[in-house]
């Protein structure tokens, strides 16, 4: 005997259930079956709908022509497909339940109450009412099938929604169909799931049923009561997964799963089985598999007694839940110290209601126990508590019984991680760096799994973040990208260039917004989005109807949570830095070229750091100082690991370093000022660059990362051209003008070719003074040779020393500095451990 459960996936529409006929057919040549089925698809959710629609005054009558209505276009589908399946002999056979959900909803309705005898009476409908479908297919493609009423086999005691069966009592029920004569024995026994016969203690009976998604315990009761020989669930994806694959799209399929890591995760909320349903199967040693009625070929799960291996890929942890719906209880205060009866009275209490607690914490100092409960549970949980400690409360003993709402348990489950150090270590950081907050933690006693309980609003998020730490998935990185110029634009398409390499290596990078100074694009969110199409980007924001907003792109992250999302500004946006505060704190790492922020206030400077750590997000700006160049996080790595600046110099402006560069090989100083203008070089107006103010805001930053406590106006500017030269007017005039500084820079170039020295225009740090200007150099120095363009910087460190660290190479230009910015974004997952 097989017994094969079909859940409301499988049983979706005309051709679903025919699909699922055909699986059970070609089980039935294999063994004699036993198959449950549970209702049409979405019944159940509309059964629940029309009970509180009812109490709440609405009419029956509408509710059950909807559901007469639903099971008539599928019968009439079937027939259209089907010879030999008559659809009005099938629904003459369900009248008797439609009249009776039409006699019960009125009665509801009348009433304005649903007893819990008459809820169970309606919530199984569903079942009903689509077994004699099933069977008349079967019968239709002339099988030998039996139709049997579960509510006169599998009968249970306590809660009559959520029964306890009684084995001895179904088995016995069952006897004749598992003893008999093989051969005398309908090749096909089919059973309506979830529903049961349940018995008060008071000996009266009534129907009741399995609780949510009772379907596959139905099967599992029945295949272990028929002693099959394996229990197959069908349903609409090929097994189970490492989690539930509507949260995390690229979830990996388990092969192999033992019962007791199967119980944990559908008790933490895994809606793969019902989490009742492995005990009678794991007690004989029956193996249950999950497969997929859409795709019958796949493999599927077995669970069975193990021990399975692990494989590399997938490390200790098996799988991992969500329990969402939950609340935290937490009971404190002096009187729990040392007395260990505080804690029995409380699960007493708890228990006596007939409260299941999912979860129990203890702190180490043992001031408070905190427990979890199902959310619609947590008012009487308080109630009963207050009134179980009254005189503790009132002499002070119980400070305090909280209620922390609206929480998700997460787990992570499987049978290797006793053996294996540091998973929960690794969950707690992948937890941390999403800024999950964790309100308790607790270890499975079998040391099996490990939940946290969180923020339910993070429920996903965490499970997500958790996957990608002990699946090594596809890293993801989320680029919004404020500014599309000529950095921006690079950037974009160097990403889009790089998408497929960077897959390769398990990195998921989409760009989720482009934003213009006017227009903007956005994505799709939401978990599998899968980005921006970059093919036509361009046309596409020009296009895009959305006026440019931060904070609808704020907004657009609070809501759909990305689990890496990277701001990026390639804006020379003046404003745009005073808000990184705000982007940090919505979540998102911040990289830019743009040097604003770092050359705002310390005080600002310091706020941005610590905004940063806190929300375990990253500022980065290695194109802040030299482009592409490694500076930034060279200096970082050097002053981290105890180094030192004694001093620095450096050339950091490629026009400027052209200018004076042309300078010693003979050129006037106007003549080697247009060359370089004509270059672009320089700004639009040289005087920018002359001025060295954009060459100082690098200093700056350079002082900064070294230690230094600088404001921008501390760094002295000396002038470049002499104090009789008037530079003022426009451009035009400026340049008209320029040659009569040429006579002074020519008697100065004379004085040092004697002597062997050339005039270069650089930064320096020095004394804990940081200036920029013109310095002359000797053919010693690291700076004699830097000219044409090309950056210099000179690095005097207590480790690099006499010989300085010099970095040296182009430092501007749209394709280095994007490839800049491009770095930093990737820096963004290259901390994540691996497992
Ligand atoms: P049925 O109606 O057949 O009982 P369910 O909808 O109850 O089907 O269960 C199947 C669904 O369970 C899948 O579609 C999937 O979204 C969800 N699910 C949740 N967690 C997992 C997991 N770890 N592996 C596979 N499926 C999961
Ligand atoms: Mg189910």
């Amino acid at each position: 005997m097989l017994t094969l459960k079909f859940g409301g996936t499988s049983m979706g529409n005309a051709r679903r259930i025919i699909a699922s006929a055909d699986i059970m057919i070609s089980r039935a040549q294999e063994d004699r079956i036993s198959v449950i089925v549970s209702a049409v698809s979405g019944i159940s959710n509309r059964l629940q709908d029309s009970i509180d629609g009812c109490i709440a005054g609405n009419q029956a009558e509408g509710y059950v022509a909807e559901l007469r209505q639903t099971h008539a276009d599928i019968c009439s589908e079937i027939m259209s497909t089907l010879t030999g399946f008559n659809a009005q002999d099938v629904l003459n056979r369900l009248e008797p339940a439609f009249s009776e959900y039409a006699r019960l909803l009125s009665a509801v309705s009348a009433f304005g109450e649903c007893p819990l005898s008459v809820h169970c009476r309606i919530m199984g409908m569903g079942e009903l009412l689509c077994a004699p479908i099933v069977e008349a297919v079967l019968l239709a493609k002339r099988q030998s099938v039996l139709r049997l009423d579960s509510r006169k086999f599998i009968f249970t005691s306590g809660n009559q929604a959520e029964g306890d069966p009684d084995y001895a009592r179904t088995a016995a029920a069952f006897a004749p169909y598992r003893d008999g004569d093989a051969k005398s024995q309908p090749r096909i026994l089919l059973l309506p799931g979830f529903i049961c016969s349940w018995s008060a203690k008071s000996g009266e009976t009534a129907p009741g049923l399995l609780g949510r998604n009772g379907s596959d315990f139905s099967a599992a009761i029945a295949g272990a009561s028929l002693g099959a020989s394996r229990v197959e669930f069908w349903t609409d994806v090929d097994g189970i997964y490492t989690a539930d694959p509507r949260i995390v799209p690229d979830a990996i399929l388990v092969d192999d799963m033992t019962y007791e890591e199967a119980m944990e995760l559908s008790f933490f909320g895994s809606k793969v089985l019902h989490p009742k349903t492995l005990a009678p199967l794991a007690a004989k040693g029956i193996e249950a598999w999950s497969l997929n009625s859409h795709n019958p070929a796949a493999r599927g799960t077995r669970i069975g007694k193990g021990p399975y291996s692990v494989s590399a890929e997938s490390g200790p942890v098996r799988g991992i839940s969500c329990l969402k719906g939950t609340a935290m209880i937490s009971v404190s205060g002096s009187g729990m110290k040392g007395r260990s009866g505080t804690a029995a009275r409380i699960f007493a209490a708890v228990s006596r209601a007939g409260i299941s607690m999912l979860l129990i914490t203890q702190s180490s100092s043992e001031y408070t126990i905190s427990f979890c409960v199902r959310q619609s549970h947590a008012e009487s949980v308080l109630d009963i508590l207050s009134t179980e400690f009254d005189l503790e409360i009132r002499e002070h003993l119980i400070n305090r019984i909280e209620v922390q709402a609206n929480c998700a348990i997460v787990s992570i489950v499987g049978d290797g991680m006793k053996q294996k150090r540091g998973v929960a270590g690794t969950f707690f950081d992948a937890l941390a760096s999403q800024d999950i907050n964790i309100l308790a933690i607790a270890q499975g006693s079998s040391e099996r799994s490990i939940s946290a309980v969180i923020s339910g609003a993070n429920g996903d998020t965490a499970v997500r973040i958790a996957h990608r730490f002990f699946f090594n998935t596809a890293q993801t990185i989320e680029v919004f990208a404020f500014g599309a110029g000529t950095i921006g634009g690079c950037l974009i398409d160097q990403i889009r260039d790089q998408q497929r390499g960077l897959a390769a290596q398990k990195i998921d990078i989409k760009v989720m917004a482009i934003a213009t100074m006017d227009t903007m694009l956005v994505a799709q969110g939401g978990v599998g989005s899968a980005g921006l199409d970059l093919s036509d980007w361009r046309a596409d924001v020009a296009a895009s109807p959305l006026q440019t907003s931060l904070d609808a792109i704020l907004d657009f992250v609070r809501e759909t949570k990305p689990l890496n999302p990277v701001f990026v500004d390639c804006t020379a946006s003046y404003d745009l830095p005073e808000r990184y505060i705000d982007i940090l704190k919505a979540g998102m790492h911040i990289a830019t070229p743009n040097k604003r922020a770092n050359s705002m206030s310390m005080d600002y400077y310091h706020e941005l750091r610590r905004t940063a750590n806190v929300m375990h997000r990253r500022f980065l700006y290695e194109t802040n100082v030299g482009a592409g160049l490694p500076i930034i996080d060279t200096l970082q790595n050097l002053f981290k690991s105890g180094d030192k600046l004694t001093g620095f110099s450096g050339i950091m402006s490629g026009s400027l370093s052209y200018i004076f560069g042309r300078l010693d090989e003979g050129a006037t100083f106007s003549q080697a000022v247009l060359e370089a203008r004509e270059k672009r070089y320089t700004e639009p107006d040289p005087r920018d660059d002359l001025a060295g103010l954009d060459v100082a805001r690098k200093a700056l930053i350079i002082a900064r990362e070294s230690g230094m406590e600088l404001e921008l106006d501390d760094v002295v500017i000396h002038r470049v051209f002499p104090e009789s030269f008037d530079a003022s007017g426009t451009v035009d005039e400026f340049l008209k003008k320029l040659p009569q500084v040429d006579a002074h820079f020519g008697e100065l170039m004379k004085r040092l070719r004697a002597e062997g020295k050339v005039l270069r225009m650089a930064a320096s740090i020095r004394d804990g003074e940081c200036s920029v200007g013109m310095m002359e150099v000797e053919q010693s120095h690291p700076l004699y040779s830097v000219k044409g363009g090309e950056n210099a910087f000179v690095f005097h460190t207590q480790r690099y020393s006499p010989i300085p660290l010099s970095v040296m190479g182009y430092g501007a230009g749209a394709g280095v500095t994007a490839a800049g910015v491009f770095g930093d974004i990737l820096r963004t997952v290259s901390w994540n451990p691996e497992v």
